[in-house]
């Protein structure tokens, strides 16, 4: 049995409507779904094969498992691993014709050994950290690390890798920096100019449009949301629309006196005779306990607040206005129903997160359908 009183709905031709924004956007570069972390809550095979329906040929997982279930899965694309593997796994990359973003010297090793063994040559992105203090090589071992590739017998650079660590926010000075370190990489060897670079997430898709080099690595956006949250409404200036909802069901209405407290704490305590609305979702579903006192919900097209702490499997709101409310009647928690529309960013800012978070625990915590 796999049915749940909470459904997360998964949108593909909003989620294929975002990919084609994207890739126009990135013009002549490749453009790389990031369906890590399964798809950012949104299910890595069901999101990469809609993708590859709309013509997406090249996908990002973060460890090497994920890649090696999207190929099982049947995925005919190109798919990097961005985390490195254990030594004892380096045949992957053979069996399943995987391309790792490479950040040590043993990988790259490890992988050249690989080549011999599987008699076949390998791809390899080689990953620089220019800012990000975060996975990577130092750029001042560029050299050094181009010649150690060359002297290893089997592997292939294919292409030289960093990420932004500001790219959301176009006016740090970062960003800049950032874009200088990698393109003087490029630039300062003889090869560079044959790598394909690739230094742009989301925000620097969006944000730098002289940064998307070879191949842009897009994830928070296909997913319909602008990497600095909600500012000025520019997913929806740009087309992009939210690919994730989340729902549930009244599970029982609660009549209680004025003067009565609400959930564990009695944080909340009734000012006048209310309804409550008692939701079978709670913070193991996904849906922050910082919600708690904070959070909306939608019920009959109204917006209705949440009354007192959010529990592991349940919630309180506040139905009391709600004309002809009814148990069983459907809870829109992401999502849109008539005029009002809550999405990741608004839970995000009420649980001091970012969608990214939103998404993933939701997504990941709840029984998903395919629309
Ligand atoms: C997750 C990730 C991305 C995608 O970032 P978004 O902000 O979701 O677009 C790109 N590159 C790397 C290395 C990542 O880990």
């Amino acid at each position: 049995m796999n049915n749940s009183f909470n459904t997360v709905t998964i949108d593909r031709q909003a989620l294929v409507n975002n990919y084609q924004l994207l890739s126009k956007l990135a013009g002549e570069s490749r453009t790389l779904a990031m369906v890590k972390s399964d798809g950012y809550g949104h299910g890595q095979i069901e999101t990469s094969q809609a993708l590859a329906q709309a013509g997406c040929d090249l996908f990002g997982v973060a460890e090497l498992s994920e890649g090696v279930e999207l190929r099982e899965s049947g995925c005919r694309g190109e798919i990097l691993t961005f985390l490195g593997f254990d030594r004892g796994d380096v045949d992957y990359f053979f069996s399943c014709t995987l391309t790792p973003v490479v950040f040590t010297r043993t990988d790259l090793q490890a992988l050249a050994a690989g080549s011999v063994k599987h008699n076949r040559s390998i791809e390899v992105y080689l990953k620089f950290d220019c800012g990000m203090s975060r996975l990577g090589f130092n750029p001042s071992e560029y050299q050094e690390i181009v010649e150690f590739c060359k002297s290893l017998k089997g592997l292939k650079v294919k292409g030289v890798m960093s990420h932004f660590p500001c790219s959301d926010e176009p006016d740090s000075p970062s960003n800049n920096a950032v874009y200088e370190r990698f393109t003087s990489l490029l630039n300062n060897s003889a090869e560079g100019s044959g790598f394909e670079g690739s230094l742009a997430n989301s925000g620097g898709l969006i944000n730098q449009p002289q940064a998307h080099f070879g191949m842009v690595r897009t994830g928070i956006s296909l997913y319909g949301y602008h990497p600095a949250g909600r500012q000025a409404g520019q997913a929806e200036k740009l087309g992009l629309r939210p690919v994730l909802s989340f729902h549930s069901r009244v599970l029982q209405l609660n009549h209680i006196k004025a003067g009565t407290g609400v959930s564990y704490g009695h944080t909340f305590v009734a000012e006048r005779d209310m309804t409550l609305g008692v939701l079978p979702v709670g913070y193991s579903d996904g849906y922050f306990r910082a919600l708690s006192g904070k959070g909306e919900v939608i019920i009959r097209g109204k917006r209705v607040k949440i009354c007192g702490r959010v529990c592991m499997n349940l919630c309180m709101v506040d139905v009391t206005d709600v004309t002809d409310v009814q148990e069983g009647d459907p809870v829109t928690l992401i999502g849109t129903e008539g005029s009002e529309t809550i999405d990741a960013d608004e839970i995000g800012q009420l649980s001091n997160t970012i969608s990214y978070e939103v998404l993933c625990a939701i997504g990941n915590n709840n029984q998903r359908i395919y629309m």
